[in-house]
């Protein structure tokens, strides 16, 4: 197993087994239910956005689903707390380009950092849903969306 295979199933496992932002948010401005019916992922969205509807001042998650999906959620909602809505929308557009194999992310040029781990489903087609679920269901969220699903 490469360096960076070994490094991923660390980081998904660490994230599985002790997710980060795992809770409600009754003060959520924005809240959508991701569903993902080919693994049976069922993840949550919350985002508290700041009054110019600009700002991702808090964000959390909640579901149950397999380790790649709640490893991502957690990933993402780490990684957007306290960013733009604009940054989230240009990370979505990196990272879905990432995992279906379009862009490369050790280009200088991505704002991806540690998502660059969820490289490796690029390799596993059926898991990039799996990867993609929790953004989908934030830019469902931020889209005013009740649910979201990867089909
Ligand atoms: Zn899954």
């Amino acid at each position: 197993m490469s360096q960076a295979n070994e490094l991923y199933q660390q980081v998904i496992l660490d994230h599985n087994r002790n997710p980060r932002n795992y809770h409600p948010m009754p003060e959520a401005t924005h809240a959508c239910h991701g569903h993902n019916p080919l693994c049976g992922d069922n993840i949550t969205v919350f985002a508290k956005v700041d009054a110019t509807g600009q700002l991702l001042e808090d964000m959390s998650f909640q579901g149950t689903g397999c380790a790649i999906s709640k490893a991502s959620a957690s990933l993402m909602t780490s990684q957007l707390k306290g960013k733009p809505t604009a940054e989230a929308r240009e990370l979505f557009g990196e990272f879905l380009e990432m995992v279906k194999g379009g862009l490369d992310p050790e280009s200088q040029t991505n704002h991806l950092g540690k998502l660059k781990l969820f490289q490796g489903v690029r390799e596993y087609s059926s898991r990039i849903k799996c990867a993609t679920l929790a953004w989908h269901a934030l830019m469902g969220a931020l889209d005013r969306k009740e649910t979201a699903s990867t089909e």
